[in-house]
Parts: C-alpha cells; sequence; structure tokens
C-alpha cells in the first residue's frame, strides 16, 4: 500500500511529504532518514503492530539502504512512551569496550595518543554491538507482533535488491570510497567487479538476508553467540588494519540496559531524554535550564540576541559535559546537581547579553568534591548515525537514535553488515595533568555519546514530541534549536528542521554554510564578538509533533529523510 509512496520518494528529487493533517486517532507516522525503512515501519503499523515492532523493521531497513549510518554492527539508545500509562522507558544498546581493553588502547608505545584517523577504520575501534539486544528487550516489553515478522521487509529487501540512494553513491565516489578498500569483505560489496556503486543501481545484499533470517527465526542470541559472533570476533581480531581485542565473551555477556531517563521542566513542558553513557540528555536539559532565564518568545527567531543566548548556554553546558559525563556505571555522574534549577540559575547569571564569553568556558561545580577529580575531554564523535520517530496508533512512540560512529564505521564488513568504530568515542587519553579524564576506557565501559533521542511533554503529561538527529556532539545543537523553535516560537517541527543550524561546543560558534545563517547572522552575531566558522552542519533531524490533535511530522532536507502518516 506504502509502495507507491516510496517510489514517488525515491525517483522525484526533493519529494517530503512533511506534513499531515491527520487526528491522532488511530493515525500514525514515522520519520526517518530513508522512504524505504519509513515505508517498511508504516505496514508494521497498519498491521496494528506497536511503534517498538516498527522501531525493528525501521532499523532493519535502514541498516540495509543506509548502511553507513547505523545498524546490528553498532549501538543505539531508544525512549519509549507508553501511552496508557504515560510512563517513559530508555533503552541502552550502547556497545562495550572489550574486556581486554586497557585505559591505554589508544596510546602509543610512547604514550603519546594515536591519530584519530588511523585508528576508526580497523578492529582497534570496534566495541560489542549493541543494537540488537536493545530491539530485542524493547521488542520483549513493548512488542505486540512476533518478533519474526518484524525482519521480513529487511529480508526481502536484501533478497530482491534496493536502489542505491544519492547519499551513499556520492560518499563512495568521494574519498571515503577509498578508505573502504583495507577490507576485501567491506570492498566486494560496495564496489562490484570494483566500480563503486551508483545512485539507483540495484543492489542486493544475500549474506545480510541470511544473518537477519537468522535473528528473525532464533532471535538475538543468534547474534551474540553461534557463527556471526564467531565472524565478528574473527573479522576484528585478523583485521587488516589495526587487530582489535573483542573476544566471545564480550558478546556472550552483552547486554542492553533499561535506564532511568533524563526529565526536567522547560517552561510548561517536560523534556525526557537520554542518561548516561549518553551525554545528550544532561546538556540539552542544562541549556534550556539556562535559557529558560531569558525570555525567548519576545524575541523570537529574527533578534540576533536570540542566537547568542543559545550559543552562551551551549558553551556553558559542553563545559560540564566534557568534564563531568561519562558512563555512569564506572563514573559518578551528579545528574541532580548538574540539572539543579539553582545550579543553572548561578550557570545563566555567567551569561551576557552585550558581550561573548571567551572559550574554552570553564566547567561549574554543581558539586565541589565532584570538580577535582576530572581532567576534561572533548571528544566530538562523528556522523554515521541515523534518528527516527515513530508514533503508533494508539498513541505509543518511539525516538531512537543508532549508530556505528563514523560514516561506514570501522569499515569492516561481516555476514553483510558494517561493524562500528565506537571506541573512538572514548578519550584517547586516560589521564591529563594528574587527573583522570571520566570518559577513558576501561574493560566493559561504554563510551560517552552525544546521541539525543528526545521526547517532549504537555503539562498534562500528553505527548507534545519526539526529536532526535545524527551529527556527533552537534546533536546537542540540532535538537536543542529544534526545540527551542518549536515550544518558545510555535514553528512547526518542519519548519525547525529546515531552519539553519547553528551550534557551539565550547569553542567556536558554527554557522551552517550557504545558509541565511552566514548571510544574515554573521555579520550581526560577529558584532557581539563572537568567533564563527562556517561549517556544513549536516543534521538528520526526524521528529513528529502533536498539536491541535495532529500529528505533524518533520524530515531533514539536509539528508534523504522523510515523514510520513497513515492515510
Ligand atoms: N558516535 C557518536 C555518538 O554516539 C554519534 C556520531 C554521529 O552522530 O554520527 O555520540
Amino acid at each position: 500500500m506504502y509502495l507507491h509512496f516510496f517510489l514517488l520518494a525515491t525517483f522525484v528529487p526533493g519529494f517530503v511529504s512533511a506534513e499531515s493533517t491527520k487526528s491522532t486517532q488511530g493515525e500514525f507516522m514515522i520519520a526517518a532518514a530513508h522512504p524505504l525503512a519509513v515505508y517498511a515501519g508504516l505496514e508494521i503499523l497498519e498491521r496494528s503492530g506497536s511503534a517498538v515492532d516498527a522501531a525493528v523493521t525501521v532499523q532493519t531497513v535502514l541498516n540495509l539502504v543506509e548502511p553507513q549510518s547505523s545498524g546490528i554492527g553498532g549501538g543505539a539508545f531508544m525512549l519509549v512512551f507508553d501511552q496508557s500509562t504515560g510512563k517513559i522507558d530508555t533503552y541502552d544498546g550502547r556497545e562495550t569496550a572489550p574486556e581486554r581493553a586497557t585505559p591505554e588502547l589508544f596510546l602509543k608505545p610512547d604514550g603519546s595518543p594515536e591519530n584519530f584517523f588511523d585508528v576508526v577504520g580497523g578492529g582497534l575501534s570496534v566495541g560489542t554491538p549493541g543494537t540488537v539486544a536493545l530491539l530485542a528487550q524493547a521488542h520483549t516489553e513493548h512488542g505486540k507482533l512476533p518478533w519474526s515478522e518484524l525482519f521480513q521487509a529487511a529480508i526481502e529487501l536484501a533478497e530482491k535488491g534496493f536502489p542505491v540512494g544519492n547519499r551513499l553513491a556520492s560518499m563512495l565516489a568521494g574519498t571515503l570510497g577509498e578508505h573502504l578498500k583495507a577490507d576485501s569483505d567491506t570492498y566486494d560489496y560496495f564496489f562490484p567487479e570494483g566500480q563503486a556503486l551508483e545512485a539507483g543501481e540495484i543492489r542486493t545484499n544475500i549474506e545480510f538476508a541470511r544473518t537477519l533470517a537468522a535473528i528473525a527465526e532464533n532471535g538475538a542470541q543468534s547474534f551474540y553467540r553461534g557463527s556471526i559472533a564467531d565472524n565478528i570476533v574473527n573479522k576484528v581480531q585478523n583485521a587488516p588494519n589495526r587487530q582489535g581485542l573483542l573476544e566471545l565473551s564480550d558478546l556472550h555477556t552483552y547486554t542492553a540496559i533499561k535506564r532511568q531517563p533524563v526529565c526536567h521542566p522547560y517552561r510548561t513542558y517536560r523534556i525526557c531524554g537520554m542518561g548516561p553513557p549518553s551525554s545528550g540528555g544532561i546538556a540539552i536539559g542544562q541549556i534550556l535550564g539556562m535559557l529558560e532565564h531569558f525570555d525567548l518568545t519576545s524575541l523570537g527567531p529574527g533578534n540576533t540576541l536570540s542566537w547568542h543566548l543559545l550559543v552562551e548556554a551551549s558553551k556553558l553546558a559542553f563545559a560540564d559535559r566534557n568534564h563531568y559525563v561519562a558512563d555512569s556505571d564506572f563514573v559518578r555522574v551528579a545528574i541532580p546537581s548538574l540539572l539543579h534549577r539553582n545550579y543553572l540559575r548561578e550557570r545563566a547569571q555567567l551569561i551576557d547579553t552585550n558581550s561573548v564569553m571567551q572559550t574554552p568556558v570553564a566547567p561549574g561545580q554543581p558539586q565541589k568534591e565532584l570538580t577535582e577529580i576530572h581532567h576534561p575531554d572533548s571528544s566530538i564523535g562523528r556522523s554515521g548515525t541515523s534518528h527516527f520517530s515513530i508514533i503508533d496508533a494508539n498513541g505509543n512512540a518511539v525516538s531512537m537514535t543508532g549508530t556505528i560512529e563514523g560514516p561506514f564505521g570501522s569499515r569492516l564488513m561481516v555476514n553483510g553488515f558494517l561493524l562500528n568504530n565506537e571506541l573512538t568515542d572514548f578519550s584517547f587519553v586516560p589521564e591529563r595533568e594528574g587527573r583522570l579524564v571520566a570518559n577513558r576506557v576501561e574493560p566493559r565501559k561504554r563510551p560517552r555519546s552525544s546521541m539525543s533521542p528526545t521526547m517532549v511533554f504537555n503539562a498534562d503529561g500528553s505527548l507534545r514530541l519526539i526529536i532526535g538527529s545524527p551529527g556527533g556532539s552537534r546533536i546537542i545543537g540540532y535538537v536543542v534549536k529544534t526545540l527551542v523553535v518549536v515550544l518558545d516560537w510555535g514553528m512547526s517541527v518542519q519548519d525547525a528542521i529546515s531552519l539553519p543550524n547553528i551550534v557551539n561546543r565550547n569553542g567556536p560558534t558554527e554557522l551552517e554554510q550557504g545558509t541565511e545563517a552566514q548571510q544574515f547572522v554573521q555579520p550581526r552575531i560577529s558584532n557581539l564578538g563572537h568567533q564563527l566558522k562556517i561549517s556544513k552542519l549536516v543534521s538528520g533531524l526526524h521528529g513528529i509533533e502533536i498539536a491541535d490533535g495532529m500529528l505533524r511530522g518533520g524530515a531533514d532536507h539536509r539528508r534523504e529523510g522523510v515523514s510520513q502518516s497513515s492515510y
């Protein structure tokens, strides 16, 4: 039923069915990075599947058609809203460091840190993948349709073939493609007969179809044990570039973790996100907690001061993020203190409406005894990630961000899917100036993330907005922009996504290249003394809002996504 929409979406450039005017009663919607994933997920929702059921389908199809960005070789975070109880569950499927990894994993023999790009490709950067375990646990707790049915769309597409998208094709044709030559499985898949896949070419992935069929029939354990696990370990340990430390026991013992959501008020709303090992929920909470002390609604999007405030609050939040946030199973992260109203009021008082804070701004002291322990780590993460938002016919919702870290992850392919390079999200240096870095490598630890799957609730507890994005540590700024534009300025989620990105990560203020941000905001904001940098800022924001009893979707024109409701 949705296929003709897919055909339209795939072959008509710029097709984005971003707006829907359906009542939410019995209606459903998906916003994701590829039309094939959206329409496969809608089929599940049409069969009365839950939002989590659809998420399994969307993620597996994304893995096939957008292999450079996310998949079962990587990790993810998922928020699930249960409409009947009003409860929110958050699942952490983040990759773990191998048991054999030490804090010196990314140090050279002379003690200096490795060059980042020397260790991205190869086995050393691969963490134990968590996405399959996450999907299985969320499905056990929130699924309605049988697990095995949720893989059929991806299996069929993998067997019959899918049209290669423009974005994948252009990455293969560029310098990134050059980096895919080290592993012959990767190279053979993306360069059949030595030629890079081209846009529109039909590609099958029979190995991936077999992998998914095994997981569909035998559950997540067939990923973490048996031949798939053997192949993963074999590939990592014998990688052509850096050999990695992953062992079968790392896979056997992997579990996704259900964690407390990080929720905080913002004006009349309650905003919920992912806690550690993600820094996203805390950083977004801090930025908004500071912005609450300014009347953004009166200022509006056309006033440079609004963007100045966003940028200054971001600097302060990133200072704390870099200093305090890491996997909370290893490092104490004082979340209530970091988000305390009084603390954020004090931090907001550092913001001057007429002048600019020099960077790097120092972290605050939410709890004095914590300040001495850590030295900041500003590792940023890169762009091999995908976000999708789903609302089902019963009003249950999913906000999920999945990643293999950089584009094409470790560039190692096993059984038809790419393995992550998530371990490079750790600090390469375990200590500085005699102080430990919170985000240092430790056995079985999860690297700090910036992924920020988010949900917003009205004062009566009803769902208002689902949002998230790829983009490394810029994710935090992309999501904050969308929240402010929708909640303070009353624009639609689509307009908010389309508005130029402006971010600051406690360094220069980055303005999106070739947009009004560069054209209009640059001259005005530079008068305030901001150190500016023009960057591409390729967000991949995919969101759904519920406003006036309507579902409205938003997809990011910077990538290939769509949003589509039932009809
Ligand atoms: N690996 C990054 C993180 O978890 C995300 C990278 C990206 O967004 O592309 O924060």
